[in-house]
This record gives structure tokens, C-alpha cells and sequence, in this order.
């Protein structure tokens, strides 16, 4: 499979390509050239698969010419092989409509293990493969680091340095992120807000001393590895519900569009979607976009549900590509505009493109402390802000007709309840105990270094403790 950027002028990279290199290096994102499909008998017969090889088929047309089926199933088995959940991403119900996907029961009690577990593996075989080193820099606001951290520690040719905002990150994200104890993994404890941290990892990136000497990677959800990997429990998901004979609808608590895009490129792969809701919390951009086509950047506020307040969704640039027509020199000139005056409208097919697939709602702090309130009282489930906002945002549409009574309506559980404690006590009254799996996170002890604000602190560090410098 080859890929080719969202600006029309990277060159087409294939998968071993598009996993190291992250970003394209005209500034876009990469997908791939054309969407594999699987007809309803081949979806049929995917039917009862375990998890990992239900994974390997449904990647297989992505990573083909880079892995062999026999690499890939190796690999999807040893990174699924090790969550808490025999099920890997298991479904619960709650009422006759409303369902969960819980994908919380990786290592740091987030979605975002079902994908980081994967790349982790990937880089180590691609980079084994060329005899190269890889540094991850990265600035995280919680969860992101902490799945990164515990995906590549240990490895040989990797070493990762994640800055995050001194005090501004939760005990819980912070401990999953500093009580890592590896020789390649590096905690940096930034004076200031997220923006600031991300800045520098920004600026590190076009930093000659910095681009020369170390081989740099990201792993953020611009990386189209990851959601690559997300597509799977979509599948994973339907096949339960009764797809190919049946529709189903998914509710996603969205923050950088990752996740939901991952539902589009399933349908895109032939699977029965009736409807992905788009689910926001305050800082609604994408919720404006989509609804009244007005895609237009004004501050973050900070929530309960600090994974969503995000200014600037990058992967939305992929389904504007994708829906738009494919025109790379339009995208290029459209997010040129848009970086200059940080606001756009959506071209007529942009915007019909994606109403065909998506609706949007969003969820302000009293709306989700009143899902979190529904799914304790009516099922018996809690469950974490973020979910909050996804269950809120499908109970609303299927309130209103939007998603059909007879349509199973899935909302993403993106994150373990324990892992946000004292909002979810605020909301139903009792606070979620950590998963035994996690071990004794409040008894380890915790290792990172403190630096000073400015840039040329953080990149002297980063240049001073690399092994591969
Ligand atoms: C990252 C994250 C999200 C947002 O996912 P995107 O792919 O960025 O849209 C939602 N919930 C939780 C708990 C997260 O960690």
C-alpha cells in the first residue's frame, strides 16, 4: 500500500515510510493512496475472530509490501495478548439501545494503548530493519505521554523524551508517566501550560543542531499507524452487533478527530456505519464545523475532560482531503489560509461529505455530570467525563430521532473511570478504585527533572541525555 500527503507535494511513502516519518514533510498528513474494501461475505467470515487475529486482517491490506501476514500476526498477538480483557475491547450494555466499548484495559487506562502497544512493535521492527535509532520528543497533557512512555520502554532503538506542564497533568497521569523506570525513557517537567511544552517539541523539529544530530519521530495521532490500529475495534464491535445484516451507530468523545476518523475509514472499508457522532466538550470547534460548516479557532477553555480541550483538530485535514475530492494543491492553499487567520469555511462537497457520515453534538461540564448520573443509576456503570460527553452527546440523538430506536448506538469508553477520580466523585458520589493490573502506582517511586521554561533549556537537556547523540 502506499500513502500519499494531504498537500499533494510529499512524496507517496509506504507503510515502513508513513510510520517513521509521522508528519509528511510538505506539512500534511498521509493516507492511504486508495480505501481497501472488504465485500459483506468477507466481513461475514470475520465472525468469532480473537482480537489479534481479527487485527491482522483488517490491517493486512494497509501494511501489505512492508509486513508479511505471518509478521503481522505475530506482532498483533503479542500487543493484544497482554491487555486486562480477554475481549481486548469488550462491549457492555446498557439499556436496549445504548452500549459501551470499553477500550480502557491497556496498561495506562486509556484508548490510546490499543494503538501506542501497537507502534511501539512497529518502530522496533522498521528501525531494526534499517539499522537506525529513532528520538521521540513529545508534549503531552495526560494521556497521550503515558501511553507512549509504556509503549517504548525497554526498547533498544527507541528513546522518547515527553515534556508535560509542571503540576497541570492529574497524580494519576503523572505517576503512569514518572514511575516508568527505563534507561530510554525521559520525564521532563516543564515550567508552564501545555501550549508552551508543545511549542518547544515544535521548534525542535526545525532545529538545525537538533534535525542534524538526532533522528527525531512523533507519536502523536498524526501518525497514521495509529489509527490504522483504531479501525480494528469498530470491526470488532459491529461483527458483535450483528454487521454485515445490521447497522450501527458510535458516539466519540473527539478531541484531535483521531478516533471518529478511524470510524469513516471502517465505513470507508465496507463496514455497515448508519451514523459516527462527532461528540465535543466546550471547546466545540469541530461541533461549529459541522453543523454550520464554520471552522474557526478561539482559545481553549479547560474542562473535566483535559483530553478534548483542544484549539485545532489535526486530523480533520485528512477527512477535508478525503471528502473534499482528494485535491492536495486545494489543501495545501486551504490550511495555508487557515494557519494565516486561524479560521475557514468548508467547501459545498467538504461539507456534504461529511453529513453523509457525521453529526456532531456537544456536551458543557452539567450535561456530562448528568451522564455520568444516567449510567450509574440506570446501569450501573461508571464511567469516566470523557465517556461522559460521548454518552450525553447519543442519548441526545437518539432523543431526537437523529440515530433509529432499532439501531445499536456504541459510545467509545475512552478512558478507565480511575483515571479522572475526583471528577467522576463529584458527579455519582464514590471514587474509582485503580485496576489491580496497574500495581502500586502510588508506592513507586517517581523520576523526572525540572526545567526552566525557556527552550534552549529544554533542547540542551534533550541534546545533553540522548545515547544516539
Ligand atoms: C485522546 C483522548 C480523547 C480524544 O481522542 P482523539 O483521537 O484525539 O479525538 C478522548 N478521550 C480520552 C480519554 C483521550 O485520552
Amino acid at each position: 500500500m502506499q500513502y500519499v500527503s494531504t498537500r499533494g507535494s510529499a512524496p507517496a511513502l509506504d507503510f515502513e515510510g508513513v510510520t517513521l516519518a509521522g508528519l509528511a514533510s510538505d506539512g500534511g498528513l498521509y493516507v492511504p493512496a486508495e480505501w481497501p474494501r472488504f465485500s459483506p461475505d468477507e466481513i461475514r467470515a470475520m465472525r468469532g475472530l480473537a482480537y489479534p487475529d481479527l487485527a491482522a486482517r483488517i490491517m493486512a491490506p494497509f501494511v501489505a509490501g512492508s509486513l508479511t501476514e505471518d509478521e503481522l500476526l505475530a506482532l498483533t498477538h503479542k500487543v493484544y495478548g497482554d491487555f486486562g480483557h480477554a475481549a481486548v475491547t469488550p462491549l457492555v450494555q446498557l439499556d436496549a439501545q445504548h452500549w459501551l466499548l470499553e477500550l480502557f484495559h491497556g496498561p495506562t487506562l486509556a484508548f490510546k494503548d490499543v494503538a501506542l502497544q501497537l507502534l511501539g512493535r512497529l518502530f522496533e521492527t522498521f528501525l531494526a530493519r534499517r539499522d537506525q535509532r529513532l528520538t521521540i520528543v513529545g508534549a503531552t497533557s495526560g494521556d497521550t505521554g503515558s501511553a507512549a512512555i509504556q509503549a517504548v520502554a525497554g526498547l533498544e532503538r527507541v528513546e522518547i523524551f515527553m515534556l508535560h506542564p509542571k503540576g497541570r497533568v492529574s497524580d494519576v497521569q503523572r505517576r503512569q508517566m514518572t514511575t516508568v523506570r527505563a534507561p530510554n525513557v525521559h520525564n521532563l517537567a516543564i515550567e508552564g501550560s501545555f501550549d508552551d511544552a508543545q511549542a518547544h517539541v515544535k521548534r525542535m523539529f526545525t532545529d538545525s543542531d537538533v534535525i542534524h544530530t538526532l533522528n527525531l519521530g512523533a507519536v502523536n495521532s498524526i501518525n497514521w499507524a495509529r489509527l490504522m490500529a483504531q479501525v480494528v475495534y469498530y470491526f470488532a464491535s459491529a461483527l458483535q452487533l450483528g454487521a454485515p445484516e445490521r447497522t450501527v451507530a458510535y458516539s466519540v468523545p473527539t478531541g484531535n478527530f483521531g478516533d471518529v476518523f478511524a470510524g469513516y475509514v471502517a465505513a470507508k472499508m465496507g463496514l455497515p456505519i448508519e451514523r459516527l457522532i462527532v461528540a465535543t466538550n466546550i471547546n466545540d470547534i469541530l461541533h461549529r464545523a459541522l453543523s454550520a460548516g464554520d471552522y474557526s479557532a478561539d482559545g481553549v477553555t479547560p474542562t473535566i475532560t483535559p483530553s478534548m480541550d483542544i484549539q485545532v483538530s489535526s486530523n480533520f485535514e485528512r477527512l477535508l482531503f478525503d471528502a473534499g475530492g482528494r485535491d492536495g494543491a486545494a489543501m495545501a492553499e486551504q490550511m495555508r489560509a487557515f494557519e494565516a487567520s486561524k479560521a475557514m469555511q468548508l467547501t459545498n462537497a467538504q461539507a456534504q461529505g461529511a453529513s453523509a457520515l457525521f453529526t456532531s453534538a456537544r456536551a458543557d461540564q452539567v450535561e456530562t455530570a448528568r451522564a455520568l448520573q444516567w449510567a450509574y443509576r440506570a446501569a450501573g456503570q461508571v464511567i469516566d467525563p470523557h465517556t461522559g460527553v460521548g454518552l450525553h452527546a447519543a442519548r441526545a440523538l437518539a432523543d431526537a430521532g437523529t440515530v433509529p430506536a432499532g439501531v445499536p448506538l456504541v459510545t467509545l469508553a475512552t478512558a478507565h473511570p480511575a483515571k479522572f477520580p475526583d471528577a467522576v466523585e463529584r458527579a455519582v458520589g464514590m471514587r474509582p478504585a485503580l485496576p489491580a493490573r496497574v500495581g502500586d502506582l502510588f508506592g513507586r517511586e517517581e523520576s523526572f527533572v525540572e526545567i526552566a521554561g525557556d527552550y534552549a533549556a529544554t533542547r540542551d537537556y534533550v541534546l545533553g541525555h540522548a545515547g544516539n547523540a
